[in-house]
């Protein structure tokens, strides 16, 4: 999953601060509980503190009982990458944007060959699609993939 290879740039930082182990891998289940309670520090700068909350409120803010645990952010977090480039981004300003917006560094090779396997899903949901006669769903797959391709 694109998600395991999300690491937080500034875990070391965090970890500093908060006086606990952070792990350098953003959405594993002891990075997302070090976000949760190191929120309210004050000695977090202010631009740590934003990427944490456009963190939390970008990926962690479902309601499920075993939130941040429930597999939520990390579904969150692919669909993301994907709404980006359709909107027009790069892998490489993709990465870029991830980095500023939530401090969280993905290689853009990683997020290149993400964007291809989900084309390549994508491909194969549009052909089981036209063969059990769900053209709309073969449709929108079809357009998904020219935005994704661009
Ligand atoms: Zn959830």
């Amino acid at each position: 999953m694109i998600s395991d290879k999300a690491r937080f740039k500034a875990a070391k930082k965090l970890e500093k601060i908060v006086g606990y182990r952070v792990p350098g891998f953003a959405f594993k289940g002891q990075f997302l509980e070090a976000v949760c309670a190191s929120l309210d520090y004050q000695r977090l700068d202010r631009r740590l503190k934003q990427q944490l909350m456009n963190f939390m409120k970008a990926f962690l803010n479902c309601k499920c009982k075993t939130n941040p645990l429930c597999g939520c952010a990390e579904r969150k977090f692919a669909s993301e990458i994907l709404e980006l480039r359709i909107s027009g981004m790069n892998h490489r300003q993709i990465s870029e944007f991830l980095l500023d917006e939530y401090g969280l560094s993905v290689f853009p090779a990683d997020i290149l060959s993400y964007l291809e396997e989900s084309v390549h899903v994508l491909e194969a949901v549009k052909d089981v699609s036209l063969i059990e006669g769900k053209n709309d769903l073969a449709e929108l797959s079809a357009g998904t993939i020219l935005s994704i391709e661009g």
